[in-house]
Order: structure tokens, then sequence, then C-alpha cells
């Protein structure tokens, strides 16, 4: 097995590199955060000083980290020719489709293999090793990706070439913030005329407002124990992150003229939130925004 270099070991990254020494990968990571670093060596990993000191002996080298500024300085002409012949590069970060095609360009033209792979399945999915991952790039590279990518997720979508991963990834987070909203709309809703938010949950999950947010994720604190609003909205998936997200389909949507107005409201929505002072707590918090707070 090829050794793999993971740099950016945050909420996902760092579940998803356990997950890849549990199936008996060598793993050597960076992060800028030291206990990041220490949750990767208490897991079985290794780590490194630098990302160019990590990536030095990888044959594959995966990133998992916050926008494409960070994947854009990360990959840099340096690094990209201190990689061994032929490495296989796999950016799980999701990031604009240009900034994807410009890096995985520049990584071909030195004779390297890389991959868009956004994930979906939030923090729960990367600590169970039940991602949803989303690939662009050829099918040659897929392939050749898809066994490191099983140790980490369940299902492996190859969504077209280069950037085509993202352009995915970004239409399901903008459907999810969609969707998050509307829920917390409708449990505000219920609890202000007086209803229990478990009950109208259960109800709503076995009826047509079923989605995703009522089933694993539900915003309204105690309903579920396990999801972020139980913990007082940490670990999970970041307002900042979900903002970035649905500037991202704002920008696609203006590239190609396309209308997207509640994902504009969405945008808008959570950019208040982030504002207020929220931008590090899970997205699922907005119910807190939708009824009347500006501050969790
Ligand atoms: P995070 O902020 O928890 O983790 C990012 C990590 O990257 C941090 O530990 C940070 O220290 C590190 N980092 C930043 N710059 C670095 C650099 N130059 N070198 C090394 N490390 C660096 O974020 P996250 O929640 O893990 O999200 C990461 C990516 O995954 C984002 O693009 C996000 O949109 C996407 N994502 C997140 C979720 C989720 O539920 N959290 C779900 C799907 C996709």
């Amino acid at each position: 097995m090829k050794k793999i270099a993971f740099i950016g070991l945050g909420n996902m990254g760092g579940p998803m590199a356990a997950n890849l020494v549990k199936k008996g990968h060598e793993v050597v990571g960076f992060d800028l955060s030291e206990s990041a670093l220490n949750a990767l060596v208490y897991a079985g990993g290794q780590v490194a000083g630098s990302a160019l000191e990590a990536v030095k002996e990888a044959g594959v080298v995966i990133t998992m980290l916050p926008s494409g500024k960070h994947v854009a300085e990360l990959y840099s002409e340096e690094l990209i020719n201190n990689l061994q012949p032929g490495t296989l590069i796999i950016d799980s970060s999701t990031i604009d489709a240009v900034t994807a095609r410009s890096v995985a360009e520049l990584a071909v033209s030195r004779g390297h293999k890389m991959i868009d792979a956004p994930v979906s399945g939030g923090t729960g999915g990367a600590q169970a090793g039940t991602l949803t991952f989303i690939v662009g790039g050829s099918a040659e590279n897929f392939n050749e990706a898809k066994p490191v990518l099983e140790c980490m997720g369940q299902n492996i979508f190859h969504a077209g070439d280069s950037g085509a991963g993202q352009v995915a990834k970004i239409c399901n987070n903008m459907l999810l913030a969609i969707n998050m909203i509307g829920t917390s709309e409708a449990i505000n809703l219920g609890v202000r005329h007086g209803l229990d938010a478990s009950v109208l949950s259960e109800i709503m999950q076995k009826s047509s407002g079923r989605n995703w947010s009522l089933e694993v994720y539900n915003p309204y604190p105690g309903v579920m124990e396990n999801a972020p609003a139980s913990r007082e909205y940490s670990g999970g998936f970041a307002v900042d992150l979900m903002t970035k997200d649905l500037g991202l389909a704002a920008e696609a949507g203006l590239e190609t003229k396309t209308s997207t107005p509640l994902g504009n409201t969405a945008l808008n929505l959570y950019r208040i939130w982030s504002e207020s002072g929220n931008g590090k707590i899970d997205f699922s918090s907005i119910i807190q925004f939708l009824n009347g707070k500006l501050k969790v």
C-alpha cells in the first residue's frame, strides 16, 4: 500500500484520516492546529512538521481544507515539484470548480494525477466512514482513487470531468441549506403552537416533508442526541462553511445566468447569522435566528 499524506485534519479530515489508519494505511498528516495533529497521533497516524514534509514520500495526497484559497495556496509550484513522480492527488475540500480545474491542470502538467472529490455526509459520516464522495476527473484516476475513498465512504460517484465533483457538491449543499431553513421554519411554527419538537419531527419524517435534516440532523436542541443541536451546535458543519458554499452556488448561477432565488435567500440568511457572531457554530443553528435570536 502506498503511503498517504493527509493535509487538513479538522472536523472532517481528522476522522477521515483516522479511518484510513484503521483500514491499514500508513498515514502521515499535517495541520496548522496542534490539537488536530495530536488527534491523528492518538488514532495511530504519523505527523509531519509541514505540508512539504508530509507529501515527500507519499504515493497519494489527500487535502481537506476550508476553501479554494487554502487549496490554491497549498498546491504551490514548490509542493507540486516535491511530489513523488505520478502521485495521485485527491482534493476533498468543497471549493469552486475554477480553482479545482486550475490546480488539477498544474498537477497534470508535472506528471501527477488529480481528482476533485468533495464529500457529503457531515462529521457523523466522516466518523462512521459512510461519506458520499462526488468525484470529478478522468475515469482512470477515478478507478485508481476508488479503493482509497472506500476506506472513508460508502457511496463513490463519478460526476464527470475535472471540476464536475465540485459543481455537483455545490448543487447539493444549496439544496441542503434550503432544506435546513425550511425544516427550521416548520419546527419553530409547530413549537410556537404548543407542539413537542420531537413529536412533530417524527410526524414530518414519516410524511411528505421528510428530508435529511429531519432524519439525521434535527436543528432543535434535544430531539436527536447525536446532532450538533444537542451539544450547543458544536463540532458540525460551520455556518461560515455553509455561507461559503452558498456563495459558490450564487457565483455558479451568475456564470450560467441561472436563477437560484431560494439559494440566494439562504445565502443572505446565513450571512446575517454569521455576521452576528455565529460563524463558527453548526449551520443547523439557523433555527435560532428564525426564532428571533441574534446570537446562540
Ligand atoms: P475545519 O475548519 O474543521 O478543518 C479544516 C482544517 O484545515 C483545520 O484543522 C485547519 O487548521 C486546517 N488548515 C487550514 N489551512 C491549512 C494549511 N495551509 N495547512 C494545513 N492545514 C490547514 O473544516 P471541516 O469542517 O473539516 O471542512 C473542511 C472542508 O470540508 C471544507 O471545504 C468544507 O466545506 C467541507 N465539508 C465539511 C463538512 C462538515 O460537515 N464539516 C461536510 C462536507 C464537506
